[in-house]
């Protein structure tokens, strides 16, 4: 690189999370040959379209290379359609509702502080402009109410029940959510379609480690770039061939213009990366990893969610009385990178919140083991109840990390 001022900060930011342990969920490092893929020449290239059918010549590798992201996401999601070219998980949700509904119609959704997205329903996203929101809370225990959601569908009467989450540490059960909708419908003039969100969990899909809401959803949408391991980038799969040509159109022309085929490419990386055998270990030991460390925060005397994937919530308030931006700051300053998080029942403004959100998706992709995330539960709990200083917590942080891989260097089993 011969721009040094931009090779500068390419260092210092490797440097950054080398030697940090990085907690936040939505995060994870891609392989060599993903960044190898983000990086190649395709990036030169314009291919409005879809393969064997674009606006611009020259368009034969392009059309092999996304050919192949399709199939690959199909069969890691046993889809009967997948389309590659949203740009990021929040593209993917505008051109999924477009396929599906009309301007003005009624989305029924998370109440946004319990763990929802922007995109899903909130003041400040496009999502709320074009459609009409209505929110179901979760249970005094943080988890899903299947109850709740049954008489607000019969109540609200939307055109589209929207589950999959940015901080739910649970299971979502598809397969009850889609009779609940079946149900409704049965007896509803309005015809609901239910949507899920897998942005944050579709590694977990992928791995077979929870229920795929590809095989109850009519449309299900994603990021590559979480628990999937990918490019940063957007990704709509339905079980439902029929609604091809709307969602495709929803993306181009609709919402967006030339795909970017060197995203394309990694997310083609990506997808034979996760077909791979140990792509499930890898998954397994997140799910181990989030739980230790759930569970040691919990026996030292913490207030955390549970968790039965790659994620928990711990309340920072209940259990060492400062905020989530203290938390996340304090933690920062000794090489722990989490993020604040509202969670359930929430009495701060989001600048602030009660809580953190950890995960391990990413330090798990170094090499964390079990015994390492109790070791950072302990690190966690006792810097924030002052029980060590900042200075030996940052050394036992420095003392993990360096058994990790660099993140320069992940390379990942591929198939393909
Ligand atoms: N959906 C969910 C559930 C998310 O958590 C996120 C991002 O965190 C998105 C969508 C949006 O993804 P992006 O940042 O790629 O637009």
């Amino acid at each position: 690189m011969q721009d040094r001022i931009v090779q500068e900060y390419f260092d210092k930011e490797a440097k950054r999370q080398n030697e940090g342990i990085e907690l936040i969920a939505s995060e994870n490092y891609p392989s060599i040959n993903v960044r190898e893929a983000q990086a190649s020449i395709f990036t030169a290239k314009y291919a409005e379209g879809y393969p064997g059918h674009r606006y611009y010549g020259g368009c034969e590798n392009v059309d092999v290379i996304e050919n192949l992201a399709i199939e690959r996401a199909k069969k890691l999601f046993k889809a009967a359609y997948a389309n590659v070219q949203p740009h990021s998980g929040s593209q993917a949700n505008m051109a999924a509702y477009h396929a599906l509904l009309k301007k003005g119609d009624k989305i029924l959704s998370l109440v946004l502080n319990d763990g929802g997205h922007l995109t899903h329903g909130s003041p400040v996203s496009f999502s709320s402009h074009d459609y009409q929101f209505s929110f179901y809370p979760l249970d005094e225990n943080g988890r899903l109410d299947l109850k709740v959601i049954k008489e607000l569908l019969d109540k609200e009467n939307p055109n589209l029940l929207l589950a999959g989450y940015s901080a739910y540490p649970f299971a979502i059960p598809f397969k009850e959510l889609r009779a609940i909708v079946d149900e409704h419908n049965s007896h509803s003039d309005v015809h609901c379609y239910f949507m899920v969100d897998m942005a944050h969990i579709a590694g977990i899909v992928a791995a077979g480690l929870c229920e795929n809401p590809v095989e109850y959803a009519d449309i299900v949408t994603s990021t590559t770039h979480k628990t999937l391991r990918g490019p940063r980038g957007g990704l709509i799969l339905s079980r439902d061939e029929s609604l091809a040509k709307a969602i495709n159109s929803s993306i181009f022309p609709y919402s967006q213009g030339g795909p970017l085929e060197h995203v394309i490419a990694a997310k083609a990386v990506c997808f034979g990366e996760d077909l791979a055998p140990e792509f499930k270990d890898y998954m397994a030991k997140v799910l181990e990893n989030t739980k230790a460390c759930n569970d040691e925060l919990a026996k030292r005397g913490a207030i955390v969610s549970g968790t039965e994937n790659h994620l928990f919530l711990l309340n920072v308030l209940a259990s060492f009385n400062i905020n989530g931006k203290e938390a996340q700051e304090t933690l920062e300053s000794i090489g722990i990178t989490c993020n604040k998080n509202m969670i359930h029942g929430d009495t701060l403004k989001p600048a602030y919140t009660s809580g953190v959100r950890i995960g391990f998706a990413a330090s798990t992709s170094r090499g964390c083991n079990k015994a390492q995330a109790v070791e950072i539960a302990d690190i966690i709990f006792d810097v924030l109840s002052k029980n060590i200083s900042l200075y030996e917590a940052k050394d036992k942080v420095a003392s993990i990390v360096k058994t990790w891989h660099d993140v320069m260097s992940l390379q990942y089993p591929l198939v393909g």
